[in-house]
């Protein structure tokens, strides 16, 4: 069979390349080893999303004491709530499916047998020429030193969300975005969760006084968290692991059913056969390509995480595209605009740009400015405020030019679109000034931290 693209792998870079390569009119076949939507779609985003909603509803619930309307919360059905998860997986792949309905899609494992040609081993072997390919294949789960996965009680996302139901205790290695977001729901779930991580603080991408913020939350909603530390595996106990936990303080021993290994991913690139056509790779295993996403070889194209970081899903939705298009004949390059990201805890992260850390270290000479939850009337009215929050805004002095956002509180996962839409298109502080924002809103953190940045702040005392 012979297609105008073949995309290997059905994950976010996968199915929108075909989507896309299909409205340009091209003939595509797409090969899936596993589920249509990739990682996101089976065991990352929209499970990952689904628990949070449920571990926020419950936080809610809790918190409503507090304004005289008392609900308790009689039990909660681990096993219930992991249907409400795999509903929302299941309604995500459909969706990817029914996207494809014009393309072939091919069950099976993918590999390059040369440039123009795939081979894909599944329940009917196959050989596809393609004129031009799209590789997306994504990554794995890593281990950590001393853990091996059994599937059973040292897992990893895939096994997590496959679960029948919710342990009543679990270690999670690794206090990223996925580690603090899972902690937090299943500890509003009522499970004991033990949270580990080898740095000094949790969130590696994000600065401490924003870290800071969600740590107090994690502990104060019953997570165990232990900076600085290091588990390793110490043996299996009748159905429960035994982990030792090693930090400042000493070694702690921890006895829980389940550890959840959150601790990094490795790239889908290395038995595909990429190297052998002439694909290259970096020293990491992630394949190297130019704007357009074209590889080394003229009609391979790669797209999505394994180009390498930032791993995130509208990254490998917007590779794609561009893959796609480029195929079809438009010029479009990837845009160069900063790549948001969102942490969703309660209160969320939303960042964009340079953050403190990195403007420092690249030697900018930055000014810094920060607006508090506790003056935004939007918070105030919330039945679970998050006044320890705050946008700040890092500004280059000599130029004015913004460099970075973050927002940390309640609605930052949208609110952080305002300063990506300000640093994609190269806005100044006095040109933002002009746009109006609704109130009272979460989006009103925007144009108070723009007007403090401008030296006209509102809603806080300037200061002297
Ligand atoms: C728990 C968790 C939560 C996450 N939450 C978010 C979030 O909230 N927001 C966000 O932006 N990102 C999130 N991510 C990251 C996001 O899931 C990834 O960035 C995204 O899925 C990458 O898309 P991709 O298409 O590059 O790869 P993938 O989604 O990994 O898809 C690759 C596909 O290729 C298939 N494949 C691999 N090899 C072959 C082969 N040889 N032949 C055929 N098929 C093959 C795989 O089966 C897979 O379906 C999360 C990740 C995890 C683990």
């Amino acid at each position: 069979m012979r297609f105008d693209v073949v995309v290997l792998g059905g994950g976010p870079a996968g199915y929108v390349a075909a989507v896309t390569a299909l409205q340009r009119g091209l003939r595509v076949a797409l090969v899936e080893r596993r589920y249509l939507g990739g990682e996101c779609s089976n065991w990352g985003c929209i499970p990952s999303k689904a628990l949070i909603e449920l571990g926020n509803a419950v936080g809610l619930a809790k918190s409503l004491g507090r304004y005289g309307v008392s609900l308790s919360i009689s039990a909660v059905d681990k096993s219930k709530v992991l249907k409400h998860v795999s509903r929302a997986v299941v309604k995500a792949r459909e969706g990817v499916k029914y996207l494809l309905s014009d393309a072939v899609v091919i069950q099976g494992v993918g590999r390059l047998k040369d440039p123009h040609t795939v081979k894909v081993d599944g329940e009917v072997s196959t050989e596809l020429e393609a004129t031009n390919v799209i590789v997306a294949t994504g990554t794995e789960p890593k281990t950590v030193p001393t853990f091996s996965f059994d599937g059973e009680r040292v897992i990893h996302n895939r096994h997590f969300f496959e679960l029948d139901s919710l342990p009543n205790s679990m270690l999670i290695i690794g206090a990223g975005a996925i580690g603090c977001e899972i902690s937090e729901a299943l500890a509003q779930l009522g499970v004991e969760v033990h949270l580990v991580e080898i740095m000094d603080k949790i969130l590696p991408e994000v600065d401490r006084d924003v870290s800071d913020v969600i740590h107090k939350y994690l502990m104060r909603s019953g997570v165990k968290v232990y900076t600085s530390s290091q588990a390793q595996f110490a043996g299996y106990l009748n159905n429960e692991v035994l982990v030792r936990v090693t930090g400042r303080g000493g070694t702690t021993e921890i006895k829980v059913e389940k550890v959840l290994i959150a601790a990094g991913r490795s790239y889908n690139t290395s038995d595909i056969g990429l190297s052998e056509v002439g694909v290259e790779l970096d020293n990491k295993g992630a394949v190297i390509v130019n704007e357009f996403m074209r590889t080394a070889i003229p009609n391979i194209y790669a797209a999505g995480d394994i180009t390498g970081p930032p791993l995130l899903a509208h990254k490998a939705f917007r590779e794609g595209l561009i893959a796609a298009e480029t195929i079809a004949g438009v010029k479009e390059p990837l845009p160069r605009g900063p790549i948001p990201m969102v942490i969703y805890t309660h209160p969320e992260i939303g960042f964009v740009g340079l953050n403190e850390t990195q403007a420092s270290r690249a030697g900018v000479d930055y000014e810094v400015f920060r607006f508090p939850y506790v003056a935004l009337g939007r918070d105030s009215t919330s039945v679970r405020p998050t006044p320890e929050g705050f946008a700040k805004l890092i500004i280059e002095k000599n130029t004015g030019k913004i460099l970075g956002a973050a927002v940390v509180g309640n609605g930052a996962a949208d609110v952080i679109h305002l300063f990506t839409l300000a640093i994609s298109h190269r806005l100044s502080v006095e040109e933002l000034r002009k746009t109006i924002i609704s109130h009272p809103t979460y989006s009103e953190v925007f144009s108070e931290v723009v007007s403090e940045a401008s030296g006209k702040p509102i809603h806080i005392p300037k200061q002297k």
